[in-house]
């Protein structure tokens, strides 16, 4: 797309954002210095507020939701939810940026302080800079342009922060998307501002099986422990199994998703833990038995091509092949949680629109990718039933959940120019 006149609307609401590189810089700071650490779900008010008090002061409606009763809301650690709506006045649909408040713990190896904020080298430093409060803050300032612009924007926005994203998103988009907030006629487009890199577009995730595989022994003294029956070696003959038989048939898997890294087009499994006889964590030497239990949990990951019922049965059926063919093995399997797959498909009106607008911001066309793990999308399809929905932010997607985690002050400028020029362009009323 050839640059646009300096006077143009689209310069003009450009300028606008370029103008407010120091604002985004200093609310991504002011997220940052909320800890809202999950678990346990910590600051979630005050961050809440944060947020809902700045865009009540541009004149959206706000709503404090509480989710309560899901897992770990407490009065201690409540599950705040905000969601600011305004409205044009003009016939039109609803855009709706979704950001996740929660972050996950600083964990070791920082160099930074995590809590600071701090800014330099062009960019923002500290836990949840870049997953995800740089995209929230990218959201709000692409907002505040189009409101500063004058232009004639129609139908209606909404930004939302939400709680619990890293721990399943129950209390958090899946609560409000059960409410109606996430379906039509209230809302039509939805883009979450996850940091996937401002120049791609991520159309949707794999698919989540996590499951408790417990195998089943009978204690002994350890000293003769061919009078008991080990769950510990039970349990090694399901991961020889998993790894002999499973394994080399999900690595030739592929799917025709653009699933990012590379590797994660495969389907994967991962042996989460794995816990066996006598509890850990004890001072002093353990008595001597036979394991009589043994824990594994699996997480994994499957394709969009892949029925869930197949990725279960797979697992089944290489534990009943040992109840089969190994004395005295038993077992029981226990499902924790199932994610199903979801892909919006590259030719919806909201990857259209940022695609478009990505081509001529960054003057090269966008790449669309999909999540090798889930987000908060899969409430939205699955619950909502809404389809015009992706993650579009900036934010370099390695660089969530590590130590000296950080977000490029540019890049959250080009991705609100994205974000405000998309939503004129879904509106109908592009620049
Ligand atoms: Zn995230």
């Amino acid at each position: 797309m050839p640059d646009a006149p300096l006077s143009s609307p689209r310069s003009q609401l450009f300028r606008r954002i370029t103008d407010r590189r120091d604002e985004v810089a200093a609310l991504t700071q002011a997220l940052v210095r909320i800890p809202t650490i999950n678990p346990p779900g910590d600051a979630y008010t005050p961050c809440a507020e944060l947020i809902g008090d700045r865009l009540a002061n541009r004149g959206f409606a706000v709503s404090y939701i509480r989710a309560e009763g899901t897992p770990g809301d407490s009065d201690r650690y409540p599950r705040i939810n905000v969601v600011a709506r305004i409205e044009s006045g003009r016939p039109g649909p609803t855009v709706h940026f979704n950001s996740h408040i929660d972050v996950v713990e600083a964990g070791q190896g920082w160099t930074r302080d995590p809590w600071a904020g701090e800014i330099d080298d062009g960019k923002v430093w500290g836990r949840g800079t870049c997953d995800m409060k740089g995209g929230l803050a990218a959201s709000i300032i692409a907002v505040e342009a189009i409101l500063d612009s004058g232009l004639p924007w129609t139908g209606a926005i909404e930004i939302s922060g939400t709680v619990d994203e890293e721990s399943g998103g129950f209390g958090g988009v899946a609560y409000l998307a059960a409410k109606g907030f996430f379906s039509k006629p209230r809302v039509d487009h939805v883009i979450i501002p996850e940091p996937l890199n401002p120049d791609r577009v991520c159309l949707g995730h794999r698919g989540v099986w996590w499951a408790e595989i417990e195998t089943k022994g009978r204690i002994a003294h350890g000293s003769m422990p061919f009078l008991g029956v080990s769950a510990i070696r039970h349990m090694g003959a399901v991961l020889d199994a998993l790894d002999r038989d499973l394994q080399p048939v999900l690595d030739a898997r592929r799917t025709a998703m653009p699933v990012v890294p590379e590797g994660a087009r495969a389907s994967t499994l991962n042996c989460n833990s794995v816990h066996g006889g006598q509890p850990e964590g004890f001072d002093g030497l353990p008595s001597p038995c036979v394991a009589d239990s043994c824990r594994l949990v699996i997480d994994r990951r499957f394709l969009i091509e892949e029925p869930f019922e197949r990725v279960r049965g797979e697992v089944v059926e290489i534990l009943e092949r040992l109840r089969l063919s190994r004395p005295h093995f038993a077992y029981s399997i226990r499902d924790v949680m199932t994610v199903h797959p979801v892909m919006t498909a590259p030719d919806a009106p909201v990857v259209q629109a940022l695609d478009a607008e990505i081509a001529a911001v960054f003057g090269r066309a966008s790449t669309h990718i999909a999540s090798p793990g889930t987000y908060d999308q899969k409430h939205i399809a699955r619950i909502g039933h809404l389809h015009d929905c992706v993650a579009y932010g900036p934010g370099i997607l390695e660089l969530a959940h590590q130590p000296d985690e950080w977000v490029g002050i540019d890049d959250m400028v080009a991705s609100a120019q994205v974000m405000a020029a998309a939503t004129l362009r879904l509106q109908g009323c592009g620049v």
